[in-house]
């Protein structure tokens, strides 16, 4: 298959179907909007809150694999498909553009084409919100002029575009140079937004070389709001693509889930975000609770769903393993993971002087885990470093300033 064999007429049909967009009677606003779930995301006021920026809580409070499409952290793509599938967000419409975004989406990159212009560049949104029924028309037209397979490596399927999110933005030259082709990455604004976006709360979803990762061909165009803590963080990390920031980069587990087995938890056991104890802690699953295996094991670890987060936990501490695909492996006899979250240690107890947020590493530069209310007792492990405090708090273990903290 020739890659980018037909790039002039795909990408005349492309923009062509994408300007048409901005006439087509909104979907969005039909759709019921669920106000009250979007409000758990968006925390307190910004003012209570002393060691963080306001746009930390633009994230959801808990890590892990966030399904929810009403949280701007929500993880979609072919394996993870939205989920109601017709999902419609609440939108706004860019001003100047006829397109439109998820309001925070849609001022963060109002902020963020500001900033561009100050530097001489000149961003120019192409798509944004897309429905399901209009992901539905386009996706079969590319099946139409390309076949199945091809279409799948430039479109998704409706109900798994992050373009139904309201949080995707594909964005190009103004003059138009390279519009949704590979070469433009080399463009000004290509390079702005690689260089940038992540200071705005965009990342570059589907990176070059990462096809059999993401699913997509290299889109250097597309860019995905998360928030800016969550932005930051994940450009921090090195991740190479959101799916192996999630921990879920293997390539094999996006066949279509059969039924699902279970095993049940024999000791107070940490969910990390990848097998092994280097990965962060993304929640602790108390001891005797059942939890779903996806069928993804890796050396000792397996992949589990609990609480509507999924992650990785140590199989030393799983009875009744039951693989829901055909692996009959025994549990081998890992060394057992030091459980770090258990409260047995010689940490203290302080009380939070302020909201305090609760992040994954010592720096404001980590991600927000969640808020701890002002006045609450926190655990201390006993780790300290620059200033920072290991603390847990319902449930949940991570760094808080101790500046905040008597
Ligand atoms: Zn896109």
């Amino acid at each position: 298959m020739p890659k980018y064999s037909a790039p002039k007429i795909l990408t005349a049909i492309a923009v062509g179907a994408i300007l048409s967009l901005g006439t087509l009677p909104g979907a969005a606003v039909a759709a019921g909007q669920p106000a009250s779930v979007q409000s758990a995301t968006s925390v307190p006021a910004a003012s209570m809150l002393a060691p963080a920026s306001a746009s930390s809580f633009s994230v959801a409070a808990a890590r892990g694999i966030d399904r929810n499409p009403n949280h701007l952290d929500v993880f979609v793509n072919k394996s993870y498909p939205l989920k109601p599938t017709k999902y419609a967000p609440k939108t706004k419409t860019v001003s100047g553009t006829g397109i439109s975004l998820r309001p925070e989406a849609a001022n963060a990159y109002n902020k963020m084409v500001k900033a561009a212009k100050k530097s001489g560049i000149r961003v120019k949104l192409i798509s944004g919100y897309r429905s399901y029924n209009r992901q539905a028309q386009l996706f079969n037209q590319y099946t139409r002029l390309y076949g199945k397979k091809y279409a799948e490596r430039i479109s998704a399927k409706p109900g798994t575009s992050e373009h139904q999110t309201g949080l995707a933005a594909d964005v190009g030259n103004y003059n138009g140079a390279c519009a949704l082709q590979s070469c433009f990455e080399s463009t000004p604004v290509g390079k702005w937004m690689k260089k940038n976006a992540h200071k705005y709360g965009f990342i570059l979803r589907y990176p070059k070389g990462q096809e059999s990762v993401t699913g997509y061909a290299y889109e250097p165009w597309h860019f995905r709001y998360v928030g800016t803590s969550l932005a930051k963080s994940y450009k921090n990390s090195g991740a190479k693509t959101f799916e192996h920031y999630h921990g879920v980069a293997s390539t094999k587990k996006s066949s279509p889930k059969s039924v699902k087995g279970t095993a049940k938890t024999t000791a107070n056991l940490n969910m990390r975000s990848g097998a092994g104890t280097s990965n962060r802690v993304l929640l602790t699953i108390p001891r005797g609770k059942n939890v779903k295996l996806t069928g993804s094991k890796k050396s000792g670890w397996y992949q589990v769903t609990y609480s509507s987060k999924t992650g990785w936990v140590s199989g030393t501490y799983l009875s009744n393993v039951s693989m829901p695909k055909s692996d009959t492996k025994k549990k081998d006899t890992k060394k057992k993971e030091t459980k770090k979250s258990s409260p047995k240690t010689s940490g203290s107890s302080k009380k939070t002087t302020a909201n305090l947020n609760m992040r994954s590493g010592a720096g404001t530069g980590n991600r927000v885990i969640l808020t701890i209310p002002k006045g609450k007792t926190v655990k201390t492990t006993g780790k300290a470093k620059s200033g920072w405090l290991r603390v847990t708090y319902k449930s949940k273990t991570g760094w808080a300033s101790g500046t905040y903290l008597r």
